[in-house]
């Protein structure tokens, strides 16, 4: 006699939420891989500044991730291209609802007119940009940009340490501004730097890549052979770095222009 067998089911398996986020590097653009439980591969170009990302299922092999990522360059290409268009077109005038970016990620703006203190506070989604009743973009924008100042004051005197200790130089200070062609610029002669504040937006591991750029000019003030080899034993990943710093646009968000 035959008996109904019972449907097999699989042994439960504790719910994991397994991730596992690495970069690859195709062509000269970086792309943020994230391993997943899905069922397919995603390729995503986002706004503002064109990052790249891939997700995939852990039953892809990591070399038909690279290979899709290598064909798809032409197509990845003209999204970002696309994308930046966009963002350069649409100009930051700093009201509620905006994204904004903190540290590489994203955040809603949201703008409160009071009296007192202006000033920037930000929580776990929003980022709230207390201004004076009736401020203008200029306005506005200044606020964050003492604000971004604030935060990367706080950042990089441990960082610089960190980088003086491992390189075994001194550096005599840094200067934040505002560069619209530079990330950071470093004067060998008088031990200073010069650090783009709009890093701040960015992910915090291109400022220490940057930080780790200039301040190996200490040693080499080109970029020979002797500055590659000290970047690869220092900061192995500068590649990467490069190429995710390079192909984020850089938004003029912290700028409208001041008359
Ligand atoms: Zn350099």
């Amino acid at each position: 006699m035959r008996t109904q067998r019972p449907l097999s089911r699989p042994a439960v398996e504790p719910v994991k939420r397994r991730v596992l986020r690495y970069t690859i590097l195709a062509g000269d653009i970086s792309i943020v891989v994230t391993r997943k439980r899905i069922r397919h591969m995603h390729l995503r170009v986002h706004p503002p500044d064109g990052r790249v990302t891939i997700s995939a299922p852990f039953s892809i092999r990591p070399e038909v991730v690279d290979a899709f990522a290598s064909t798809r360059l032409q197509w990845i290409r003209r999204q970002q291209h696309r994308v930046q268009k966009q963002t350069r077109e649409t100009p930051t005038r700093f009201v509620s609802g905006e994204t904004h970016y903190v540290w590489g990620r994203r955040y809603e703006l949201s703008v409160v007119e009071r009296d007192g203190r202006p000033g920037v506070v930000l929580d776990d989604r929003t980022l709230t940009l207390f201004v004076h009743p009736g401020s203008d973009p200029v306005r506005r924008a200044a606020v964050m940009y003492s604000w971004h100042k604030s935060i990367l004051n706080e950042t990089l005197p441990p960082l610089i340490r960190t980088w003086e200790q491992r390189l075994n130089v001194r550096l005599q200070g840094y200067y934040l501004r505002r560069m619209k062609t530079r990330w950071g610029t470093c004067n060998c002669r008088t031990k200073h730097i010069r650090l783009n504040t709009e890093l701040v937006t960015k992910p915090s591991h291109l400022l220490d890549y940057v930080v780790a750029h200039e301040m190996v000019h200490l040693i080499v003030p080109n970029h020979g052979p002797r500055f590659i080899g000290l970047m690869n034993e220092h900061y192995p990943f500068w590649r990467e770095a490069r190429a995710e710093l390079n192909q984020s646009q850089r938004r003029r968000h912290a700028a409208p222009a001041v008359r």
